[in-house]
């Protein structure tokens, strides 16, 4: 977003203008971030074989899909669902991981009927995996490395009590299961967390990954999944990808010698590839000032933006109506019958009712977690591709509503 005469514009369109178009509220998503996080990551990796499979489950909108296809991205699906949104967007289906926890057995085998390449993260459905497979369809083994991540408890999966990957301690059992079904294991996974503040952290789990996957002969790839941590305030910490590249590169690149092989490094970033790159726009409904507060409430809340309730995520707001006003503080709310504060206390240039209030790093997470709630209808999704704007996504009506319910006659 930059701010040219007196104006928000995302992709060159000024902001006002996309939200009285489309109306309010309303998703807006920028394809040059998206492009340009993807190749912060491919440059920074061009010294080694890298592949990137976007972790679609941040935002599954057929159009960034396509966009990410288009880019030569693999794609990281946690339902078969997913999967199926993946081969409908032009993934082949070697390009798609399928990584989930905790399915059944049955919606393993649908993946793998799909023809994608599956990743397993329990050694209970190894084991049927391998004893209905055998050596006819490869996998991925989802391992935990047991080194914390950064980020809160909500969001680290590396950690002893973690429900996903198997531990590092069970290779033994795992390499048991391996050998008597003949499996091929052709690739080892982790994906420790969502907030990779510490380069050494990383580099550590990595470590381990090199040990373990010594003791597997038949690799193609290591996968490191995710864990890039994009800037909220203007003052965060984010990963730096270009130092990441230059030190796992080399180290990735001894490691091929040692094992034999020229493997692929694969990393699985969602949050990395899309936040950045997306914005909510909301209007201001009431300004309401109380004894001690002055809330700003908005047209929306927690059904159309869960993040601040649910991992008290901090997103920035900016009043794009009055770009140079003086600030004020407010605490910015949402119109649901439930406390949806999506900030405290917020120096936003002083705002009047009608005034539209823009959220960033709204790439991620954010539609994907809308919901009916209240029986408010979803929000448009507008993409901005080459300084054109596209409608990729109607808001709701109330058919949407009263889809797939059944009247009854007799009530
Ligand atoms: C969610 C998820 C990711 C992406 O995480 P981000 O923090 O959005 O980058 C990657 N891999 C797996 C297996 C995931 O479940």
């Amino acid at each position: 977003m930059e701010l040219k005469k007196n104006q928000y514009t995302i992709g060159g369109i000024p902001v006002i203008a996309l939200a009285e178009k489309h109306r309010s509220p309303l998703y807006i998503y920028d394809t040059d971030g998206m492009i340009s996080q993807y190749r912060r990551i491919t440059d920074s990796f061009s010294g080694t074989r890298v592949k990137i499979n976007y972790a679609c489950k941040a935002l599954t909108n057929i159009n960034v899909l396509k966009l990410f296809c288009g880019l030569g991205s693999g794609l990281d699906a946690v339902s078969v669902q997913e999967v199926e949104l993946g081969l409908m967007a032009g993934f082949a289906p070697q390009d798609i991981l399928y990584t989930p926890n905790c399915v059944s057995i049955e919606e393993i085998v649908e993946a793998v009927e799909l023809g994608v390449r599956i990743n397993i993260d329990n050694i209970a459905i190894l084991e049927e995996f391998g004893v209905k497979y055998g050596a006819k369809v490869p996998v991925c083994v989802r391992i935990n490395p047991h080194v914390m991540g950064g980020g809160n408890n909500k969001i680290s999966t590396g950690h002893i009590d973690s429900k996903f990957g198997i531990s590092i301690y069970q290779m033994p059992h795992v390499h048991r299961i391996v050998e008597t079904n003949h499996m091929k294991v052709e690739g080892i996974h982790m994906h420790t967390g969502s907030d990779i503040l510490d380069m050494q952290t990383f580099l550590r789990a990595s470590e381990v990954m090199f040990e373990t996957a010594m003791e597997f002969k038949e690799l193609d790839y290591v996968d490191f999944g995710s864990g890039f941590k994009v800037p909220y305030r203007a003052d965060d910490v984010s990963t730096d990808v270009e130092a990441l590249g230059i030190e796992l590169s080399e180290r990735f690149n001894r490691f091929c010698k040692e094992y034999g092989k020229e493997l692929t490094l694969v990393f699985e970033p969602g949050k990395f590839l899309v936040s950045e790159a997306g914005y909510f726009v909301a209007r201001v409904n009431v300004i309401k000032q109380t004894t001690s507060t002055v809330f700003a409430g908005l047209d929306t809340g927690l059904n159309h933006f869960i993040r601040p309730m649910f991992y008290e995520a901090y997103h920035e707001i900016v009043n794009v109506s009055k770009p140079r006003g003086k600030t004020r503080i407010y605490t910015v709310v949402g119109y649901i019958c439930e406390t949806d504060t999506f900030g405290w206390n917020r120096k936003i240039s002083e705002a009047t009712e009608g005034d539209y209030l823009l959220f960033k790093n709204a790439g991620a997470y954010c539609y994907a977690m809308a919901s009916n709630y209240n029986s408010r209808f979803r929000p448009a999704e507008v993409l901005v591709h080459k300084g054109k704007d596209h409608l990729i996504r109607k808001r709701e009506d109330m058919e949407d509503l009263l889809r797939n319910q059944i009247e009854l006659e007799d009530l």
